[in-house]
């Protein structure tokens, strides 16, 4: 190799090692971590706005005697299924479910028995996979023994089916391996025959194991209430039972404005004996009183009754009988929901199914005397709060458990999802939850980030301070020049604090122009400036950031000085 071509292949190499290091670079930064889709992290300032929506729930629900409750994020995979309906979008498509295990190898154990796909005409290759079995029943068997693993009958039945199914294998291949009396091929031919059942056994046995509880982020709180006032005797209260609660629920939905996958609401439900419509007009007046407070403006309250199950069956039956005569001009999910929840194509948006829509026969002509009085009386108890009502018949909730009043919040500012809350009775809910059939619920929930939208949209959800600052804003940003004026300003921070201004104190020593300079861009009101003059002569440089007038003050000075500044 001339000296040229050593030359011309250090290049080459070069070359190629640059283009390697961009690669690696670019595969490093396509690695930096994003949320997930249609979930979001609340930044301040408008973290700031959601404190304060909450914190006004707190206090509106407080005066009318609600309490909160504190939830768990999870729950069984199976309160949900019953109590939101297996037929409901959100069990069918939307929750997010896993299997809760103790043991990550077994699972890894079973997932692999099941994708596996071992060659059978091989016995000594099938010895593996046998191998495995073994393993999975033994793991299993352990699990149980130690409590790490339900007790459940099928993984019982699992445990002792597995033992016979691997013997049948062995006995097979002790057969197959006779090499006396039958040709190769007709034991081989035995051989497969008998290990294709029960490998097919096998697989039928390890998908039925049940390794832990199904467990599923929450899609909706009412379920968990429920069961916490079943599990904790709460019917044994005197009055009714009203909570409050607050935080994450998770959908898996498709995202857009005003729709995520981890969303947040607020909630309160009325639990006892009494379904007086006064408890119904309560409630919403309660959601209104909140709206008000958070100065919500243009929220229109949609109401309607969807009768109980002395009415609704037949009408739901006549329902049905209509859609039928017109099917064909229905789109493809008001079709599916003419058999399983007809109710449910009363909620379409699709824009050519509403002009048929219109002409169904509408639950208010249906109610039995008993639903119609109540759902008058309602309306009369909103009267009597001066609460302005509009009547929906297409407000339904399709769920079985549901009766009686429904309703809905709009608010203006949202697109196609302007719902901000819905709410309705739910009678028969403690009862299909296993608690006493005598237990009336009504409740509702507020979808926050939608409301939080709505109040920016409107221009009433301004939060005031510069970017990543509290609520309020800095009301001091305290310079300091000098390691003795450090001193001095980490105790005059504490002092500050204590009274409730929000300081911002530097962590290293700043030059001047740089550190008044962010006490700008902060937005702070006030630079207060200590350095070794003002040390000396026991005062405080003050400088006001709109108008740039200073002054000095001595300490106790500066706290009236700042207080009347606030209060301005
Ligand atoms: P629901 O539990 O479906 O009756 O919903 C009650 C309220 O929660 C709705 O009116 C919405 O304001 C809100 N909500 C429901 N689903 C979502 C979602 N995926 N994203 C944001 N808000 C939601």
């Amino acid at each position: 190799m001339s000296e040229h071509d050593r030359e011309k292949a250090r290049a080459i190499g070069e070359s190629h090692r640059r283009h390697d290091e961009k690669k690696l670079a670019t595969i490093l930064k396509s690695r930096q971590f994003q949320a997930i889709k249609g979930v979001r992290d609340i930044l301040p300032p408008e973290s700031a706005l959601w404190n304060r929506v909450e914190q006004a729930a707190r206090e509106v629900f407080g005066t009318f005697g609600f309490a909160e409750i504190r939830l768990p994020i999870f729950e069984q995979t199976e309160l949900f299924a019953r109590s939101i309906g297996l037929e409901s979008d959100v069990v069918a498509k939307e929750m997010y479910e896993f299997e809760d295990h103790a043991s990550k190898e077994l699972a890894a154990l079973r997932t692999l028995l099941l994708a596996e796909e071992p060659t059978i005409d091989d016995p000594q290759f099938f010895w593996s996979y046998e191998m495995k079995v073994t393993d999975f029943k033994e793991r299993l068997k352990m699990g149980l023994d130690r409590g790490e693993i339900p007790k459940t009958p099928e993984n019982e039945r699992v445990c002792e089916a597995l033992g016979p199914l691997l013997d049948s294998i062995a006995f097979a291949r002790q057969e197959y391996e006779k090499t006396s009396g039958q040709s190769h091929a007709a034991r081989l031919e035995l051989y497969v025959k008998q290990v294709r059942n029960s490998l097919s056994e096998v697989r039928t046995q390890v998908t039925v194991t049940h390794l832990g509880d199904d467990i599923t982020l929450r899609p909706e709180a009412t379920a968990s209430v429920v069961r916490a006032y079943i599990e904790h005797g709460m019917q044994n209260l005197p009055g009714n039972v009203k909570l409050y609660y607050m935080g994450p629920m998770f959908r898996r939905e498709r995202p857009q404005k005003g729709r995520y996958r981890q969303f947040y609401q607020i909630g309160a439900e009325v639990l006892g004996s009494s379904d007086a419509p006064g408890i119904d007009a309560e409630v919403i007046e309660m959601l209104l009183a909140f709206f008000e407070r958070l100065k919500l403006k243009g929220a229109v309250l949609h109401i309607n009754s969807i009768g109980d199950k002395n009415c609704r069956p037949a009408y739901v039956e006549r329902l049905r009988a209509e859609l039928q005569k017109v099917r064909e001009q229905l789109g493809a999910d008001s079709q599916r929901r003419i058999e399983t929840n007809p109710l449910r194509v009363l909620d379409s948006k699709l824009e050519h199914e509403q002009a048929i829509i219109e002409k169904l026969p509408r639950i208010a002509d249906h109610l039995c005397a008993e639903c119609r009085a109540h759902y008058d009386e309602v309306k009369r108890q909103l009267g009597l709060r001066g609460i302005a009502y509009q009547e929906n018949w297409r407000l339904v909730r399709g769920l079985d458990y549901y009766m009686r009043t429904t309703f809905e919040i709009t608010a203006p500012g949202l697109g196609s999802q302007n719902a901000v809350c819905g709410g309705g009775r739910y009678d028969g809910l403690v009862e299909l939850l296993g608690g006493p059939a005598t237990t009336k619920g009504i409740g509702f929930a507020i979808g926050t980030d939608r409301l939080v939208l709505s109040l920016q949209e409107s221009g009433v959800g301004e939060v005031s301070g510069g970017p990543a600052r509290s609520a309020g804003g800095l009301d001091v940003y305290l310079a300091w020049f000098g390691a003795a004026a450090q001193t001095a300003a980490v105790g005059l921070a504490r002092r500050l604090r204590d009274a409730g201004f929000v300081v911002e104190l530097p962590a290293v020593e700043m030059k001047f122009g740089k550190s008044l300079g962010l006490a700008d861009r902060l937005k702070a009101r006030h630079a207060v400036i200590l350095g070794e003059d003002e040390l000396a002569a026991g005062v405080v440089a003050v400088k006001r950031l709109a108008d740039g007038t200073q002054q000095k003050l001595a300490e106790q000075d500066l706290f009236s000085y700042l207080r009347a500044a606030r209060d301005f």
